[in-house]
């Protein structure tokens, strides 16, 4: 039997499955006739039993429906699309045939990626939200290098315009009032907006009565490795703001970056004192110069915004701080200059006191707190001695 016949007749064809009992399958071998033994499921055959039977019947409704979700079945499976987005893309696509969504038959251009969001991007203004480079000249090795950073007003706007952060019940303040004052006592330490450097803050920058809210800038940095080995990483400086519940900061969604901190590992310096100190410096510079857009808001006491809150449009003037830095202990000791080694060959293993290293499990040892002067002299002056001395 041969394919010609079997589109010809279709009585014969199926007679010919049936007898066979093999549901669905046919094979054919080499002269053209169905073996029943060895079953064939390839492409081919699949195929033809499709158009076939497409072909000896009126299109159904039900069947064209069939074929455009093995289609998107398909397309999901090509980009390796997680199995939860079928029934998101089945969705926007009853949305748009609802709202008569016109979908480009032509071929044109109208409907590509690039058009779509060159169109969002315009309408939205978003071009600040872009990352830029500018040039930065590295104190001690010398060395010109380009910064990526964005622009920090442009990323609070980013922040403050989503819809999903700017809900009601998301925002931190005292007796649901935007300009509530913090208690004199609070009778349990709960989220930032508790405690006593909150509420000194408070008291330092907002005039009671006026319409300044006290916006804390959270800072959060982490290295990650751009290769399999870790030689070459890189260091995200990215931030959020202390106005929203902590349910609300922990979602990536109230988080922005401000820039990208280089890798200083493999940087040989040569003609400096002291190398490990000269790294420290240049990435206290790159630090300097990304967090330069928080300082230009500072300076100009905050920056206004319309705070639409249950119900109510407030004009208010939000009053950054940097309240604290996320981060991981080599994050840490990298920022505050010291010398991330965890070896005991290290004389003083905590950045925040000088406990010796073979005391650090004595809970009565004693361990003075490091001071801040302390520490600007030994990353101006320190020769290498006094810097692991202190490590
Ligand atoms: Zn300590």
């Amino acid at each position: 039997m041969d394919y010609e016949y079997l589109e010809q007749s279709d009585e014969e064809y199926y007679q010919c499955e049936s007898d066979d009992g093999i549901d669905g399958l046919i094979s054919v071998n080499s002269d053209g006739d169905v073996n029943p033994c060895v079953p064939d499921v390839s492409i081919r055959s699949a195929n033809l039993v499709l158009s076939h039977y497409l072909r000896s019947r009126p299109p159904l409704y039900q069947d064209l429906n069939v074929l455009a979700q093995v289609k998107l079945l398909r397309v999901l499976k090509d980009y390796s699309v997680p199995l939860a987005a079928f029934s998101s893309i089945v969705g926007w696509g009853k949305d748009c045939y609802l709202s008569n969504y016109k979908f480009a038959t032509d071929g044109g251009s109208t409907s590509g990626r690039k058009p779509v969001l060159q169109q969002i991007i315009k309408r939205y203004n978003h071009m600040d939200m872009f990352p830029r480079i500018a040039p930065l000249l590295l104190p001690h090795c010398q060395r010109r290098i380009h910064m990526v950073y964005h622009q920090f007003q442009a990323m609070i706007y980013s922040l403050l315009s989503g819809p999903e952060l700017m809900q009601d019940d998301n925002f931190l303040f005292h007796n649901e009032d935007p300009f509530g004052d913090p208690p004199a006592r609070f009778t349990h330490i709960g989220d930032i907006n508790t405690g006593r450097c909150y509420r000194e803050t408070w008291k330092e920058l907002i005039t009671p009565g006026s319409n300044k809210i006290l916006a804390p800038v959270l800072l959060y940095s982490d290295e990650t490795t751009t290769d399999s080995y870790g030689r070459l990483s890189i260091t995200p400086l990215n931030f959020s703001l202390g106005i929203w519940k902590r349910h609300v900061r922990n979602s990536h969604k109230a988080w922005r970056p401000l820039g990208y901190l280089f890798d200083h590992k493999e940087e040989k310096l040569s003609g400096q004192p002291d190398p490990n100190v000269a790294k420290k410096q240049d990435y206290h510079a790159e630090l300097a110069f990304l967090l330069q857009g928080i300082v230009a808001i500072q300076k100009q006491g905050g920056f206004e915004w319309k705070l639409k809150y249950r119900g109510q449009t407030y004009e208010v003037v939000f009053v950054c701080v940097v309240f604290f830095m996320v981060g991981d202990t080599a994050g840490h000791d990298k920022m505050c200059g010291h010398y991330v080694s965890y070896t005991k060959l290290i004389k003083q293993i905590c950045r925040y006191c000088e406990v010796p290293t073979d005391e650090a499990d004595d809970p009565d040892a004693n361990c003075p707190l490091r001071t801040m002067r302390n520490m600007k002299y030994l990353l101006t002056h320190g020769p290498t001695a006094q810097q692991q001395a202190k490590s």
